[in-house]
């Protein structure tokens, strides 16, 4: 089933459903781009065409958080979970490591996506690492950096540039990578390397993450002011 969410159309597939339908895009050998989207990049896609027309041309979008979650059912489409980046991240690497599938960590500061790849194969052993670059290289060299994840043939590309530019990255580069699938997973690498605490299960669990990613890291308060304007507008054009 899919939802229409301020222009966007979002996938409403429950996690394990969303890992069936990117097994089937490993298996088709052609590139599919997976975006999950959350409440800011939404927000800003509403005045920034560009990330809006990224959205629809993605293969699959998730439901990422419950702020989109509750909106799409305040627009009247009845989405079951949240499919975060981070967690179907890593439920795809564990499909992965049973399945073969070559996994390829590009972002994050220098040193933290090999830092995220050992911990990884440590988790979900067998698990077939193609090779890692860190997430700071210049606009000039993006194609550079895209021959040399081609040349570590990767099926599954994680992109870890924050948003948008990793959308503008798979959306330009994702083709000559030769890589099936490639997905934006924003600050996971710094979260699955150590280096960021996620929150714990029961402030998950009661839907609390974003304070505590807020605690964390006070200098994100600015980006968070979208999310009382991203409900204003949800609220406006589906309730009154
Ligand atoms: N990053 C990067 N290159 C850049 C800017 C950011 O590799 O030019 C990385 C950064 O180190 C971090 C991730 O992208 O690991 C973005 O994290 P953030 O928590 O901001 O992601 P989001 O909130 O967008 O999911």
């Amino acid at each position: 089933m899919e939802a229409w969410l301020l222009g966007a159309r979002i996938d409403a597939l429950t996690m394990e459903e969303t890992v069936e339908r990117v097994t089937g895009f490993i298996k088709s050998r052609r590139p599919h781009r997976i975006l999950t989207l959350n409440p800011e990049y939404l927000y800003r896609a509403q005045f920034e065409s560009e990330m809006m027309r990224l959205i629809n041309r993605s293969d699959l979008v998730t439901p990422d958080g419950v702020g989109i979650v509750w909106a799409c059912r305040v627009a009247g489409y009845p989405v079951k979970e949240r499919v975060t980046g981070i967690d179907l991240m890593q439920r795809l690497v564990k499909q992965a490591a049973a399945c073969g599938w070559r996994v390829y960590l590009l972002g994050a500061s220098p040193g933290v996506a090999e830092k995220a790849a050992e911990k990884l194969c440590c988790t979900y052993p067998g698990l077939q690492i193609a090779g890692t670059h860190h997430g700071y290289f210049r606009d000039e060299e993006a194609g550079l950096v895209a021959e040399s994840v081609r040349q570590a043939r990767p099926d599954l590309i994680f992109v870890a540039l924050g948003a948008p530019r990793q959308e503008f990255w798979i959306d330009r580069y994702l083709e000559s990578t030769g890589a099936a699938v490639a997905m934006g997973v924003g600050g996971s690498f710094d979260v699955i390397a150590g280096r960021v605490r996620r929150a714990p299960a029961w402030v998950r669990r009661l839907h609390l993450e974003w304070l505590s990613r807020l605690l964390q890291e006070p200098s994100r308060w600015r980006r968070q002011l979208v999310l009382p304007c991203f409900a204003c507008m949800v609220l406006k054009k589906y309730k009154f």
